[in-house]
């Protein structure tokens, strides 16, 4: 119903340009006409080096369940209300466009990179309207587009806090020009596909074009901009919208630009972050190792995964399988989580910040784990899963969502998390939060650095786009979920299935075909790589396919309307334990469920037990319960742990017998501690091996 009215409202705009604007400039016009609507949110729709394609904005719908509530969560609470903090005095953003305007008097507010997280916000509404209809939201967003068109400069510069303090253009990488630009560029080309309005993408062509005249050709002395580099796949977006290839070619020089000079000292960079911090040690082509800035660097390698998509370059999508092994096989948290550490070291010893260090160096108290580091974690994997194909990568996808990018939110929708540690300590051990820019012991309504917010707002409400896409001849189920989804297959065949689960807190999923092709087709189920034992049935009967975990199992057939797939997927209680050379975790064990990382929280402790007071048997009987009034709706996992009360002193002390004492406690999904008050909590817990 959305689409048609999408595209009816699509054609009005375009007789309407063609009768009343007719002082347009003809060039923009003519584009017009050739500008591409379709596509998903990464749109793959004409990319040739993709195996699993993105399905279209607004295509699959969620219906009931998890992602349902979360969906609803973003669309009710999180997002209306990001959207008074960042029009209000607190969030800055809006106003930041009306004093570049010149309607507002006064300074800059806020962050050098507000411009890109407002940005995001009005993305965020763009998937809430492809899947409410909500004209509201877009008649609000057309009042904002046309202040930040005045904002604009007349060469098409745009970056408010540059404009008002009336700084040097490209002094500085830190002024983040180019994340500002990589952010209006995504959310253009998003809110042409979902209204097919050109009035954002007017402004983001005009930018790029003026940013196209900067670095194309490469002057040496700006070799070294593209900081938090969210243009390149802003670029790559821009380029399937507009087909002009020269926006590729900008997000190709972004990429060749990292590792293209001599790490040294220059004017533009500040003394810290030369080198590994900004991926500028190495060519990407030639890198083997995650490194620096966690954000900066997933943003880097989704980027250059946008640019394979199109180019095909062997050595590119070599160099990010060589940096996805480094990154997820060693720096990577339980939860999906990446940048180990505030401020530190890279292997090289050059200064990072947020950022990635050396391998198996995982401290859990002190764990950086940024929000956005997390969320580019999964985009990064969602550009892998489309290129290669292969579930591996929608595992770390779903990992990231259900663990260390959900725990970025309150299960209310209005607090937020910047820093994810694996542990929290109260009294002694507790970090000097006061003094700490993002670092904080609870979630809260507002963080100065206010980049994680909105980006976790608009992957929430276009996650649904994420749960399928379309392989050759079929489609691949990706996340589970309640859901509807109606879409046209690649060979141009309408596919309408339904999705009925209460995924993850039971593992019974029901696939039910709603209408089908008379040919053949496959349907791919990403089996996760926990998930031994699944079995699938079809109308009953268990399919012989070898089902392997980690793998998508491919079921061909002749699909007609009404048959039911089941699928059984264990939801195991199963300890986790971690690499010898990972320190902190030495003889300790986590608790996993399905893609679930639990952990232990104050709240659910005797009075006056310290969370390090906390051990585990490993004969633990340890059982699932459902809960739907608490913390949102969750299942716990309840049983018996071991207290070992620290009554000794000194850093150091000889060895004392423990005296146990036992205690029944739940233990919550990691994504819903810290809303029962300022709590301690910890994911890895010492194991008794009884
Ligand atoms: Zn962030």
């Amino acid at each position: 119903m959305i689409k048609l009215r999408i595209i009816t409202f699509s054609a009005l705009v375009l007789i309407f340009s063609c009768t009343d604007q007719k002082k347009e400039d003809t060039t923009t016009k003519k584009l017009a006409v050739n500008y591409d609507r379709s596509g998903g949110i990464v749109n793959h729709n004409s990319s040739p080096h993709i195996k699993l394609k993105s399905i279209e904005i607004g295509d699959c719908k969620w219906t009931e369940g998890f992602w349902a509530d979360k969906f609803k969560m973003a669309e009710e609470i999180m997002i209306p209300h990001m959207g008074t903090l960042f029009k209000g005095d607190i969030g800055f953003a809006y106003d930041n466009f009306k004093k570049a305007a010149g309607l507002k008097e006064g300074e800059a507010g806020g962050k050098w990179w507000h411009d890109g997280d407002f940005y995001k916000w009005m993305e965020a509404n763009m998937y809430l309207y492809a899947q409410n209809g909500d004209e509201k939201l877009m008649d609000d967003l057309d009042e904002i587009i046309e202040i930040i068109g005045k904002a604009q400069e007349e060469d098409g510069y745009l970056s408010t806090h540059v404009q008002i303090k009336k700084a040097k253009r490209w002094d500085n990488i830190l002024q983040h020009e180019l994340y500002n630009c990589g952010h209006l560029y995504t959310s253009a080309s998003i809110h042409y596909r979902v209204t097919g309005k050109t009035n954002f993408l007017d402004i983001a062509i005009k930018n790029a074009n003026y940013i196209y005249s900067v670095f194309q050709p490469q002057k040496p002395e700006m070799a070294r901009f593209g900081f938090n580099p969210s243009q390149i796949m802003g670029l790559v977006e821009l380029y399937r919208t507009t087909k002009d290839k020269k926006y590729l070619e900008l997000a190709e020089i972004f990429v060749n630009m990292r590792g293209s000079v001599e790490a040294t000292e220059h004017s533009t960079v500040p003394y810290m972050f030369i080198g590994d911090h900004n991926q500028m040690r190495t060519p990407l082509r030639e890198a083997k190792e995650a490194v620096g800035h966690a954000v900066l660097a997933n943003y880097l390698w989704a980027g250059a995964a946008d640019v394979y998509a199109e180019t095909g370059e062997q050595a590119i999508i070599d160099a990010l399988e060589r940096i996805w092994s480094s990154a997820v096989e060693k720096k990577m948290y339980l939860t999906g989580a990446q940048g180990q550490t505030h401020h530190g070291a890279s292997g090289r010893f050059d200064m990072v910040h947020e950022a990635f260090q050396e391998d198996y160096l995982m401290p859990n108290s002190t764990a950086y784990n940024e929000t956005c580091a997390n969320i580019s974690n999964a985009m990064f994997n969602y550009r892998l899963l489309s290129v290669k194909g292969d579930a591996k990568y929608g595992d770390i996808m779903e990992l990231v969502m259900y663990n260390s990018a959900l725990v970025g939110i309150s299960v209310e929708g209005k607090d937020y998390f910047y820093a994810n540690p694996l542990r929290m300590n109260k009294g002694d051990g507790e970090r000097n939060y006061e003094s700490a820019t993002t670092e904080r012991a609870e979630r809260v309504p507002y963080i100065p650095v206010f980049c994680c917010p909105p980006n976790l707002a608009r992957t929430i409400a276009k996650l649904s786009g994420w749960a399928y896409s379309k392989s050759k001849n079929g489609i691949a189920v990706n996340l589970y979920g309640g859901n509807v989804l109606e879409t046209v297959l690649l060979d141009g065949s309408k596919l309408k299935l339904k999705q009925e689960t209460n995924y993850p807190w039971d593992g019974d999923v029901t696939v039910t075909i709603k209408e089908a092709k008379k040919e053949k087709f496959e349907i791919l189920f990403r089996i996760p790589e926990w998930a031994e034992g699944t079995k699938i049935m079809i109308n009953g009967t268990e399919v012989d396919n070898k089902i392997v975990p980690g793998t998508f199992a491919k079921i061909e057939r002749l699909w007609k309307a009404e048959d039911i797939i089941t699928l059984d997927i264990p939801m195991d209680i199963d300890f986790i334990e971690g690499h010898p050379l990972i320190e902190e975790v030495r003889n300790q064990v986590a608790i996993k469920r399905g893609p679930l990382v639990y952990c232990i929280e104050s709240p659910d402790l005797p009075e006056n037990t310290k969370i390090l007071d906390v051990y585990v048997s490993k004969k633990a009987e340890l059982k699932a319960n459902h809960r739907p009034d608490f913390l949102g709706g969750v299942s716990t996992i309840d049983g018996e742990v071991l207290l070992r009360p620290d009554l000794a002193t000194g850093m150091y002390r000889k060895l004392q017998e423990p005296n146990w004492k036992k205690t029944e406690t739940s233990f919550v999904p990691y994504f819903a501690w810290s809303n029962r008050g300022r709590s301690e909590m910890t994911v890895w817990m010492p194991i008794v091996w009884e």
